[in-house]
């Protein structure tokens, strides 16, 4: 591990002010591993976790529920607000690690943390996200790896939480150096490319202070499923979130989100397009379980993944056709 300073700054100013060749440390789970490996190696550390004014606190706003940056897994799987009306994303954090690491993994951390891909954890060699020129898992050993490819890197996100977030239309607030801004959480997210090797467009200084959630519709209903290659404390081969309104036995709106299919955080709107008018009927859920999957190229040893996908799909589906009754992946 290379050598570095700890700051504990006082305000978010003060901590923006700190940023250039820092690293914000909020729970730890993810940097302090990178860290240790030195595949990141930030020359000073700022720690979040006491900022008076950032926060993990999970409150009503009258139009929906803020969630601060540092709000625990824990806290978003208990939290009477998030079981109540986002059951996708109590659902998503539920299932995400471990008890033990949803007690000290914060949500803003969560969304930044960096793929899981071997190649990129490895101290052996430097892959084309780390800076390097080559990705080793596109000929290499891809299992765990993209079936939508918008970018060089073919890593999966891993963050439970963000498929859902996507799906339930959260917005992000961020501080940095030009003040506060909300984005989209769709807008937050954002395939890596030549000239930003990260999963984020999160700019240069700024910090995640919250996690914005619209208020839920009359007869909407979310749910969050998961397919791992063992029971607990293992990533998403395939996550799905899936929302829809419904208004009288039809579906108004819909929002199909696939995790563990591509560097993002996948929504796949001409799926949701295939629910909306429809009774969620087993034809409709066939149909959307298919166009979910449309246009997904699988690399030498990921094709499990599709029909897996769309297994999920259809569990996650039915569970909204009639709650209670899809058994969890
Ligand atoms: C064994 C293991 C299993 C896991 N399984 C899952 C899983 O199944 N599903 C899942 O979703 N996740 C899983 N995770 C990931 C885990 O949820 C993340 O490591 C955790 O949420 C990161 O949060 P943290 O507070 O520890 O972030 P840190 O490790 O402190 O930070 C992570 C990154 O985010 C940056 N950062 C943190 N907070 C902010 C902020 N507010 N603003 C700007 N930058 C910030 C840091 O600088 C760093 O770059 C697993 C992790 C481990 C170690
Ligand atoms: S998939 Fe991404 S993280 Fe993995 S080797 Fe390729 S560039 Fe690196």
């Amino acid at each position: 591990m290379q050598p570095f300073t700890y700051t504990r700054p006082e305000t978010i100013d003060e901590a923006v002010g700190q940023a250039e060749g820092a690293r914000y440390l909020a729970g730890g789970t993810d940097l302090m591993t990178l860290m240790k490996r030195d595949i990141d190696t930030p020359e000073r550390l700022i720690d979040i976790k006491r900022l008076p004014e950032l926060d993990d606190t999970i409150t009503s706003t009258g139009d929906g529920v803020e969630i601060g940056a540092l709000a625990t897994l824990s806290e978003l799987e208990r939290h009477p607000l998030i079981t109540a009306s986002y059951p996708a994303l109590s659902g998503a954090a539920a299932i995400a690690a471990t008890p033990q690491l949803r007690n000290m993994a914060t949500i803003g951390g969560n969304l930044l943390q960096r793929p899981r891909c071997w190649y990129y954890r490895s101290e052996e060699v430097t892959c084309w996200l780390n800076g390097g020129d080559t990705c080793y898992a596109r000929e290499g050993e891809n299992q765990h790896h993209a079936l939508f490819q918008p970018s060089p890197c073919v890593a999966t996100h891993s963050s439970d939480p963000a498929t859902a977030l996507l799906a339930l239309d959260a917005e992000v607030t961020v501080r940095g150096p030009g003040g506060e801004r909300t984005v989209p959480i769709g807008e937050f997210f954002a395939a890596p490319e030549e000239e930003r090797r990260r999963e984020t467009t999160l700019g240069a200084g700024e910090i995640v202070t919250a996690i914005r959630l619209p208020a839920v519709a009359p007869n909407e209903r979310s749910t969050y499923r998961k397919a791992m290659d063992r029971k607990v404390w293992a990533f998403a081969l395939v996550g799905v979130a899936a929302r829809v309104v419904m208004d009288g036995d039809r579906v108004s709106e819909a929002r199909l989100v696939l995790g563990g299919v591509a560097p993002v955080p996948w929504r796949v709107e001409t799926a949701e397009a295939e629910l909306v008018g429809t009774t969620l009927d087993a034809a409709a859920i066939d149909k959307a379980a298919e166009a979910a999957l449309e246009g997904a190229i699988p690399l030498a040893k990921n094709g499990h993944k599709i029909p897996l996908a769309k297994a999920l799909v259809r569990n996650a589906l039915e569970d909204l056709a009639s709650p209670g009754s899809g058994a969890p992946a």
